[in-house]
């Protein structure tokens, strides 16, 4: 275990980014965001950024090829850039499980290389929860605010920052940032933990049944009346799905240059009516089964896949943005509850 006081958090975060390029939730008129620090930069302490942190593995849009075109010949052009080494610093530990989730949708066979090759590049910092938002239930899903993991994990603890690294890369950083950083003793961490563990039962949504979304019950949750009811004022605008940090759902498109094509991708939405729309037509004709294609991959068809882990991180992000204040916890509950 090693710390720093908070006072010397800027001199660490300067030592960082002279050796790596570093991103970290910074505040803003609309809340917290992740930027690439610059000098007098400091560190949020908001428990959530609007957008998630899938964006620095998944980024919204990004070039895949290009194509250049003289006569009848095409020349494939290679618009791939390799990235620097950089660091995330102060990641929630809902978003990090998010990187689990996507690791095992982009690193499955065949290996999205463009995604791995970011995943290569980063180490990430994760930062303990100390003061949760109402609409957070990451403990839901076995998610430790008070315990994240990441490379290395770190505490706020009164005037200090503690860090302990949780992988090789993490072991690296720290031992880089060695003469900034004095040893620390774990009893302080230990006792935040068990602090910030009883707030995170205190939050809210701290209870509510997801034990009834079982695989083997797939076709009567999918038969579920309620879904009429859930999805009857959905807007179909898509905001749950980009605000989510482990959606991942994209498109690839052309777009027609002076000389040739370019080819890129760009995130798409279960919610629109024209997602994976074919020659044939979309295969989900309603709203009601868009919207319940959505919360069936998180609940049932990923973690059926997937060891049982849930494709939702409990972040609250989709609570606080859906225009018509729908969120994955009312679909628990209605769908779960006919059981509970
Ligand atoms: S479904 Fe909602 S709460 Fe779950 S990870 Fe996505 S945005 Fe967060
Ligand atoms: S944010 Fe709300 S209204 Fe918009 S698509 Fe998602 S559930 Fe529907």
């Amino acid at each position: 275990m090693k710390k720093i006081q908070l006072s010397l958090l800027p001199k660490l975060l300067s030592a960082i980014a002279a050796k790596k390029a570093l991103y970290l939730p910074v505040d803003g008129k609309a809340g917290a965001d992740y930027k690439r620090y610059e000098e007098g930069d400091t560190l949020s302490r908001a428990c959530r950024t609007n957008r998630s942190a899938k964006d620095f593995f998944f980024p919204q849009v990004e070039d895949m090829a290009a194509f250049r075109v003289e006569g009848k010949k095409i020349e494939i052009i290679d618009t791939r850039k390799e990235n620097e080494d950089f660091v995330i610093f102060g990641v929630r530990a809902c978003d990090v499980r998010s990187f689990d989730i996507l690791d095992r949708v982009f690193l499955a066979d065949p290996v999205d290389t463009f995604y791995e090759n970011r995943r290569q590049h980063a180490t990430v910092v994760s930062l303990a929860c100390d003061a949760p938002e109402e609409t957070c239930f990451c403990r839901q899903f076995d998610i430790l605010a008070e315990d994240p993991a990441g490379d290395v994990a770190a505490w706020i603890v009164g005037d200090e920052m503690y860090f302990k690294a949780k992988t090789e890369k993490g072991k690296k950083l720290l031992s880089s940032l060695d003469v900034l950083l004095a040893d620390g003793d774990s009893a302080p961490v230990e006792k935040e933990k068990k602090h910030l563990e009883a707030i995170q039962h205190k939050l809210p949504i701290s209870e509510f049944n997801k034990e009834h979304f079982k695989p083997e019950d797939l076709m009567e949750h999918f038969n579920d009346p309620a879904w009429a009811e859930l999805s009857e004022a959905c807007l179909g605008c898509g905001t749950c799905t980009f605000v989510c940090p482990t959606c991942q759902c994209f498109d690839i498109r052309d777009f027609k240059t002076n000389d040739g094509v370019l080819r890129y991708r760009c995130w798409d939405s279960c919610m629109y009516s024209d997602f994976t729309k074919m020659a044939a037509e979309n295969p989900r004709h309603t709203q009601l089964e868009r919207f319940r294609q959505r919360f069936m991959h998180k609940l049932v068809y990923y973690p059926a896949n997937n060891d049982g882990i849930y494709g939702c991180v409990g972040c609250g992000r989709c609570l606080a943005k859906c225009p018509i204040s729908m969120n994955i916890v009312k679909v628990v509950k209605k769908i779960g509850g006919k059981k509970a």
